[in-house]
């Protein structure tokens, strides 16, 4: 009997944190965000990316090896806070409604929101033009919450490059998306523009379960390491051309 709910026991850890090993660090990610996160490698099946490098020197300091596990957006912080993952590193912004649920590094990427729209689309040039437009973002995003002070009519997709094929079907007047990602998928997109505005700029985190503050302080101590050594520089150039 005793043995019997040994099993049931363990098997019930497993649910909550499943094959998690101690010697892992598990970083969840949202890999549809070039060049932060992206699926490449020769098979296509491998998440690559400017976060990935940096979680797995982060990994690498704490003697750890790191396991991606590549989930929508929206699922990442709930995934954060039931344990199933340690880390966030998908391109984050630090925003004061995410940190009452969440514990970010320090910044380690400034971004900010850009306007995209269709090349022949002369109607939107300044913020006050996205009033009342139909707006495509991704879900749950900084620039799904921005879009709604703008808009009624926003439609959120799981990813941004969902949201762009809606605008150039012409389903939408102008998809709100990060900076670097965004033009990323420009340079493959001829038919589509992209415009800065006077928006703020966002400061990206990796985030952590509040309470955590073991591994906060881990990971900003590696963050600091990567940035006097000049590391995050080399992986800036390698990601950011
Ligand atoms: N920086 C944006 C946010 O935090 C988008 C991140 C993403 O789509 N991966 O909401």
């Amino acid at each position: 009997m005793k043995k019997i709910i040994t099993v049931l026991s363990l098997a019930l850890v497993c649910l909550s944190g499943c094959g998690k090993q101690a010697n892992e660090l598990v970083v969840g990610t949202n890999a549809t965000f070039p060049p932060f996160e992206y699926m490449g490698g020769t098979g296509g099946d491998e998440v690559k990316g400017f976060d990935i490098d940096i979680a797995r020197q982060i990994a690498k300091d704490a003697g750890k090896t790191l396991r991606v596990e590549n989930m929508n957006f929206d699922a990442l912080i709930v995934a954060l806070n039931s344990g199933k993952i340690d880390m966030i590193a998908a391109g984050m912004t630090i925003t004061p409604e995410r940190e009452k649920t969440v514990s970010f590094s320090t910044p380690y990427y400034e971004a900010t929101q850009v306007v995209i729209t269709r090349k022949d689309d002369n109607r939107i040039t300044q913020i006050s033009d996205l009033k009342d437009k139909k707006i495509a973002v991704q879900l749950g995003t900084t620039g799904d919450v921005m879009a709604k002070d703008f808009s009624q009519q926003v439609v959120a997709f799981n990813s941004g490059f969902e949201a762009l094929m809606e605008l150039k079907n012409g389903r939408v007047d102008l998809v709100l998306f990060d900076s670097a990602p965004a033009a990323h998928h420009l340079a493959k997109n001829r038919q589509l523009k992209m415009q800065q505005m006077d928006f703020k700029p966002e400061y990206y985190g990796l985030a952590m379960a509040k309470g955590n503050d073991a591994l906060v302080r881990q990971v900003d101590a590696s963050l600091a390491k990567m940035q006097a050594d000049g590391q995050l520089d080399t992986l800036l150039d390698k990601y950011m051309k």
